[in-house]
């Protein structure tokens, strides 16, 4: 598996509570390498826009208003197998259901607060960075 990039957000759940340094220590520890990072804040058009696959699920109007409530912080990650290896850490959607030593289970408040986002194919990976860095941004 060659070397691949994901897009990762720190959520406002998790910058409101001071934990943007615990969580990337988390995916630092795992071998992943940080290559861009931003905090900003979303507007309620950018949440929207960036969940727009979830438009017809019930919990989409809360999930862009929460996603545009406070700053949050994008991210680049590199490293082999990237994508995947960050859902792991990640954990599960539901922090019930995710499992010890991942950062949903250490973190995340509700299945809706849960801390991080992280891309699921190289597809939305390379959509998902776009949307938020220029080439000139990421620095491997
Ligand atoms: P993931 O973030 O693990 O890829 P999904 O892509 O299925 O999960 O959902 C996107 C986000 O929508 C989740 O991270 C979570 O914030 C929110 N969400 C998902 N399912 C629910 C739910 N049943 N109730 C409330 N919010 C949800
Ligand atoms: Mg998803």
């Amino acid at each position: 598996m060659a070397v691949q990039r994901t897009f990762s957000i720190l959520k406002p759940d998790a910058t409101r509570r001071n934990l943007t340094g615990a969580i990337n220590a988390m995916i630092e520890g795992t071998g992943l390498r940080i290559v861009a990072q931003k905090r900003v804040h979303m507007t309620a058009a950018q949440a929207g826009q960036f969940y727009a696959v979830h438009k017809e699920r019930p919990f989409y109007g809360e999930l862009v208003a929460q996603m545009s409530a406070a700053p949050v912080v994008v991210q680049v990650l590199e490293g082999e197998n990237a994508i995947a290896r960050y859902r792991e850490v990640m954990g599960a959607t539901n922090p019930a259901n995710a499992a010890e030593g991942t950062i949903r289970k250490a973190y995340a408040l509700s299945v809706g607060e849960n801390s991080v986002h992280g891309s699921d194919a190289p597809e939305t990976a390379a959509i998902e960075i776009a949307q938020f860095f220029s080439g000139n941004e990421i620095v491997g």
